[in-house]
């Protein structure tokens, strides 16, 4: 990367903070250009996001509900000073469950006194979903309901990040026969503005990402119809997939440890869901870019698609109906020729079958 000497001193001058707490030059260049290629940002604008991020820190809190702290465990399980470690440092996190100091009423101070005194200009994250039913008392968190939380913190920020598939849409406790009316927190509280990162968990280099976007352009970045960022959500898990080759070759593993699975060809015929689900995991990946599901051989199961639990299941099966079709025909940027592609893909490859079984087998 080439840059000028101007914007070779604005990235000095931005690092300074952060050279001080032990992160490299090299760890926030590499991380400014992680930023901007996720963001499908050109090189040029890496200057001025290595200068958004290092401005003044903005306040945010992080909401838990009715989780796993999956997505918690997700931001903070980074072993180097990456990700984890600047998006800490860039950001003002007065309250969070499990990293804050203060507990008790100190604790809850700490969250009112953001909403009180920085209302409207606070960011929040929320990671779990909130349960509706019988007035919301199957959450409840010094006293107060999830819903009466999120109405009060989410109603009065800038703008809510939904991490995590529960927090978008409900997720597992929303599952069929939803117990306790789980909700997603724009359901939740409609007036919020809430943009959503599904996936169970989170990709860390997401939340970040949208972070990043707001700091450096003031807004959160464009959405589909489902509130997810197109700069992540925009594509198939399929069409980025590192199996792709093997799927257009017919090439499919058909047994869990068979030769084909152990040489890493298609997890189709084993359920895999990555033709239904929007998402960029095939080019985050997971714990710092190190696997993701389909790479460790573990078919996708559409965790990043409302309602996943109960449309996608059986995990370990095709679904019933022509892949692709009745998920990707709601997605706003997916047309008739790619659902035509796809199926003509999945045609070609079961009339294959039928000729050549013996081939198949091979
Ligand atoms: S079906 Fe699954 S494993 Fe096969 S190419 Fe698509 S996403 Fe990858």
């Amino acid at each position: 990367m080439n840059f000028s000497d101007d914007a070779l001193h604005k990235i000095a001058e931005s690092m300074e903070p952060l050279s001080q707490k032990g992160v490299s030059r090299r760890d926030f260049m590499k991380f400014c250009a992680t930023m901007a290629a996720i963001l499908a940002l050109p090189a040029s604008f890496i200057p001025k996001i290595a200068e958004a991020i290092s401005g003044k820190k903005p306040y945010l809190v992080w909401l838990e509900f009715q989780d796993c702290a999956g997505n918690t465990e997700a931001l903070l399980r980074a072993t180097k000073p990456t990700a984890a470690k600047i998006i800490l440092d860039i950001l003002s996190v007065d309250y969070h469950e499990t990293i804050m100091a203060p507990a008790g009423h100190q604790a809850e101070k700490s969250l009112m006194d953001v909403v009180k005194n920085q209302k409207g200009n606070y960011l929040v994250v929320v990671e779990g979903s909130i349960p509706m039913k019988d007035g919301g008392v199957y959450c409840c968190i010094s006293g107060k309901s999830a819903v009466d939380i999120a109405k009060e913190v989410c109603g009065n920020a800038l703008a809510t990040i939904a991490v995590g598939t529960c927090a978008a849409y409900g997720g597992i406790p929303a599952a069929n026969p939803n117990p306790t009316g789980a909700v997603g927190v724009k359901e939740a509280v409609p007036n919020a503005t809430v943009i959503n990162l599904p996936g169970c968990p989170v990709n860390v280099e997401n939340i970040t990402a949208c972070v990043v976007h707001f700091l450096t352009f003031g807004s959160l970045p464009n959405t589909d119809k489902f509130g997810r960022p197109y700069f992540a959500y925009g594509k198939r898990i399929h069409d980025n997939c590192e199996r792709r080759a093997h799927f257009d070759a017919g090439q499919f593993v058909r047994q869990w440890g068979d030769e084909a699975h152990r040489q890493g060809w298609c997890l189709y015929e084993m359920g895999c869901k990555g033709p239904e689900t929007f998402k960029n995991c095939p080019t985050v990946k997971y714990n710092e870019g190190t696997s993701w599901p389909v790479q460790a051989g573990h078919g996708c199961i559409g965790c990043a698609e409302p309602n996943f639990w109960d449309t996608m299941t059986p995990f370990y099966r095709r679904l019933p109906s022509v892949p692709g079709v009745s998920i990707e025909t709601t997605a706003d940027k997916v047309g008739a020729g790619l659902v035509a592609a796809t199926a003509a893909g999945i045609l070609i490859h079961g009339i294959g079958r039928a000729l050549s079984p013996k081939k198949e087998e091979e």
